[in-house]
């Protein structure tokens, strides 16, 4: 995402922290790289140029001086990437036991549909009771494809194929949506924003009376948004906006700080066609990110989103006993697939996304893992409750190395990771107290840090 933004700003924070002084060459240097990256990423170019400005007469105070002077640019210029990126975080504000209505907007092929089923997922593991009620119903396809993603994330989906007019299909299935927290609407798009399309929304809005309702835009069209956000905005009652494919474009840059100007602020990113390849958006933690900081808070909630609230309160039961089983790495593993790529998350983890590990190691990594998870299904109940036996029979090892299509050497390296992370677990009741659903102090967050860089070993 965004990877010459990315590069620049490291670029630029680095200059200004290897300066002996941080002159004016230095800052036209880095204002420069800033700019350049900014218009590759689609950001306007008014907005570009104000930027710059603002960060050259910060330089120019010639009261701050030494390592303040750095502190304070540093500073300078984090912050103006922050304002372009519409500085607070945006979130729904919804309650178990009470009913909440989202509906999503867009034109033709902007995400709606696939976001919708990317919505409940991420609701739904987290405890909510969600349905998602499909309203397209231009496209013949449309319900079908509902239909599939209802199935493949285990949501209810409420579609009448028959019927054509969206008002009917809501009211016949008005009462049996009340058992619902979050009921989430598909709608049909349009090639533009016309007529037609203005007083079907408007006819939903009306009658359906949602809490939020939300424009989906695929970050491809960079600067556009803006105008799109807007018309949307004037025409329809839209209060956030989803932006989509945040993955498959440079241009994302435009997009993001395109609604940070309009009163449609970002509220969720897709960044990739995966159901769990969907983030809230936080321009705090967007920018950590870009800047190879890590964002831990963003980790959490991958990992919240991976892990089904049910089994992670046993596992916080387990931890807190200090009884880490090999049953339970396992489904570690399988929920870490469930994460995303490996190096998605290494980005995310302090420290690690700056070290800039090659692709190819993390990849190595993905396939052990996966040998580790064939290993233990390979062993006996007995071997995985009691893996010292495993250790100190050779013809057990051997067994489960045949059995498994791996070798004796991945899982004596299985055994001790194992070990490793049991260790790692006792002493962790304090994490696991934390409510990461109220977020993280600093201190939290710094703690978290130093156990990931000690213990993640790539
Ligand atoms: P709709 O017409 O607005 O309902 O759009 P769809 O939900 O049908 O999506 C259009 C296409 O975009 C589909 O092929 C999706 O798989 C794809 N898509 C949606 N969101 C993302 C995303 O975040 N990343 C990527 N790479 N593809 C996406
Ligand atoms: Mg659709």
């Amino acid at each position: 995402m965004l990877n010459k933004l990315s590069s620049a700003l490291k670029k630029g924070f680095d200059r200004i922290a290897g300066a002996v002084f941080v002159d004016k060459k230095t800052i036209e240097a880095v204002v420069k790289d800033l700019q350049r990256a900014l218009i590759q990423a689609d950001v306007n170019i008014h907005l570009v140029k104000q930027i710059g400005e603002r960060i050259k007469k910060e330089a120019e105070n010639e009261k701050i001086k030494g390592i303040e002077r750095k502190e304070h640019l540093t500073k300078v210029l984090h912050d103006e990437i922050l304002n372009l990126l519409g500085k607070e975080k945006h979130e729904l504000q919804i309650k178990k036991g009470k009913q909440t209505k989202i509906m999503l907007l867009g034109l033709y092929g902007a995400g709606k549909t696939t976001t919708t089923a990317k919505l409940s997922t991420y609701y739904s593991k987290r405890g909510f009771k969600t349905a998602i009620v499909g309203l397209d119903v231009h496209r013949p396809a449309a319900a079908d494809q509902l239909e599939q993603l209802g199935k493949q994330t285990k949501t209810k989906v409420f579609i009448n194929k028959s019927e054509k007019n969206p008002i009917k299909i809501y009211q016949q299935y008005e009462e049996q949506l009340k058992e619902y927290d979050l009921i989430i609407i598909d709608t049909a798009g349009r090639h533009s924003l016309d007529k037609e399309l203005v007083k079907e929304i408007t006819t939903l809005n009306k009658k359906i009376n949602p809490d939020y309702t939300f424009l989906t835009i695929q970050a491809d069209i960079g600067q556009a948004a803006k105008q799109q956000a807007s018309e949307f905005q004037k025409a329809c009652n839209v209060n956030g906006v989803i932006i989509t494919r945040m993955d498959s474009t440079a241009k994302a840059g435009g997009a993001l700080t395109a609604c940070g100007e309009t009163n449609a602020p970002v509220y969720f990113i897709g960044t990739g066609e995966k159901m769990n390849e969907f983030e809230t958006f936080n321009p705090e933690s967007f920018i950590s990110r870009l800047l190879g900081l890590g964002d831990l808070q963003g980790l959490l909630e991958k990992v919240e989103s991976a892990v089904d609230a049910k089994s992670q309160k046993k596992l916080k039961e387990k931890l807190e006993k200090g009884d880490f089983s090999l049953r339970d790495l396992q489904q570690q593993l399988k929920q870490m697939k469930g994460m995303g790529s490996l190096s998605k998350i290494a980005e995310m983890i302090p420290g690690l996304g700056k070290a800039k590990i090659p692709e190819n190691m993390l990849g190595t990594q993905e396939d052990k893992m996966k040998k580790w998870e064939h290993a233990i299904n390979s062993m006996t109940e007995e071997e995985v409750n009691n893996p010292e036996l495993i250790e100190k029979q050779t013809n057990r090892l051997n067994r489960i190395a045949k059995g498994s299509g791996t070798t004796t050497t991945d899982i004596r390296q299985l055994l001790k990771q194992y070990k490793m992370l049991k260790e790692m677990t006792q002493g962790a009741g304090d994490m696991s107290q934390m409510d990461v659903s109220q977020g993280l102090s600093q201190k939290q967050m710094q703690k978290l840090a130093k156990k990931f860089g000690k213990k993640m070993k790539f």
